[in-house]
């Protein structure tokens, strides 16, 4: 290879989207814009909006059908011919993407890679919802995390160790064992009335948001007949804030960019040290 190629192909990374969690306009201005100029996409059909690809000038494949050597030596042929390659994921592709075996073995072959973020689907469910997960003095932890299936989860990382913190969960992956869950939830000392709620197909024009309570959630997922694509939120922050209001906005409390206001309704002068 010319030393003057080599560098051409540098330049040129292999593109890993984060292609949001259905909704077209879900993705960055990055991401389109790099799918745009593509000429080789393998997007994620199990779970990617195929609406995101039409119009694309791209030869265009279908990750569900393939596996790794063959997605790695279908990317890696079109890179070394300098052509623009993107590989699609949905949500965000940090997530439960499978993308490190992927960049592995293609930094292996001295193939460059960036990665573009998107949104998650834990993301878009909430906005669903229109819930805050952290929400002050409930909580302001906030677990990603699922339960086993073919992939093994560690054992440090149990549904009920998890549970105990009685943070804001996003469970991925884990609609299938709804009762399972529900028991580990139970187990590691969630009460029994803490809301959950299940999104289906978040942001998709078919979304379904089905809310309730440990204790029956299971049920209202069967009866809806759920069993993938489903985001489940567990914990106290679902059920609002109550009322209660943070100090961020709190007319007292100053920060770096506003000074509070005294009782008197007048703005203080701020202390630097006060933040
Ligand atoms: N990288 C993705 C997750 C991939 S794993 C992300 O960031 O969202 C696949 C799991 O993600 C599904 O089993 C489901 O739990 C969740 N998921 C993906 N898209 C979804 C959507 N539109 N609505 C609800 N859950 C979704």
């Amino acid at each position: 290879m010319t030393p003057d190629k080599r560098d051409r192909l540098a330049g040129n990374p292999i593109h890993f989207i984060g292609a949001g969690p259905g909704d077209p306009e879900l993705i960055t201005l990055k991401g389109k814009r790099l799918m745009e100029e593509a000429d080789l996409i393998i997007y994620a059909g199990s779970l990617v909006n195929p609406e995101i690809l039409k119009g694309l000038k791209a030869t265009i494949y279908d990750s569900s059908g393939m596996d790794l050597d063959n997605i790695i030596e279908t990317m890696a042929a079109a890179w070394q011919r300098g052509k623009r390659v993107a590989r699609l994921h949905t949500g965000d592709p940090s997530i439960y993407g499978a993308i490190g075996e992927q960049i592995h073995r293609l930094k292996k072959r001295g193939i460059p890679c960036r990665i573009i973020p998107g949104v998650t689907s834990a993301f878009a469910a909430a906005a669903a919802l229109q819930v805050e997960l952290t929400v002050p003095e409930v909580t302001q932890t906030v677990i990603f995390t699922r339960i086993a299936g073919r992939t093994p989860v560690p054992d440090r990382e149990d549904m009920a160790g998890l549970a105990a913190h009685q943070a804001t969960m996003c469970i991925f992956l884990s609609v299938s064992m709804m009762d399972q869950l529900c028991r580990e939830l139970l187990k590691g000392g969630y009460p029994p009335d803490t809301p959950v709620a299940v999104v289906e197909k978040a942001s998709w024009p078919e979304e379904k948001r089905i809310t309730g309570t440990i204790q029956d959630i299971a049920d209202k997922i069967r009866d809806a007949n759920i069993r993938k694509t489903a985001m489940i939120l567990v914990g106290k922050a679902l059920a609002g804030t109550g009322g209660r209001e943070s100090m961020l906005y709190h007319k007292h409390f100053s920060h770096e960019f506003r000074n509070a206001r005294s009782a008197d309704g007048n703005s203080k002068i701020k202390d630097p040290d006060d933040t």
